[in-house]
């Protein structure tokens, strides 16, 4: 197989798009548009903060699951997802 279309998708009607801060919005990948690595907490490898007063996680200035190489970073993280949701 010579093309890698499963790991790109654009929904350029949704009314929050581009979701995040971006410059390049038609490289903006829309596949993971609820991160699934949220619950890695801080082994997610992504550019979160946490918020000093609740303790949420903040991904607003995250673009890693959003950009160019982002599907295969998510992919290369979700053993660590199983492991972690095991019983
Ligand atoms: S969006 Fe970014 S910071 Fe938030 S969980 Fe995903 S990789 Fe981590």
């Amino acid at each position: 197989m010579d093309t890698e279309n499963y790991k790109f998708v654009q929904h350029r009607e949704c009314e929050f798009f581009p979701c995040h801060k971006t410059s390049d919005p038609d490289s903006f990948n829309c596949l993971f548009c609820y991160c699934p690595l949220y619950m890695l907490k801080e082994d997610c490898g992504g550019n979160y903060s946490y918020d000093n007063i609740y303790g949420i996680k903040d991904c607003v200035n995250c673009m890693v699951p959003h950009s160019p190489g982002g599907y295969d970073h998510v992919m290369s993280k979700m053993d660590l997802v199983m492991e972690r949701a095991k019983k």
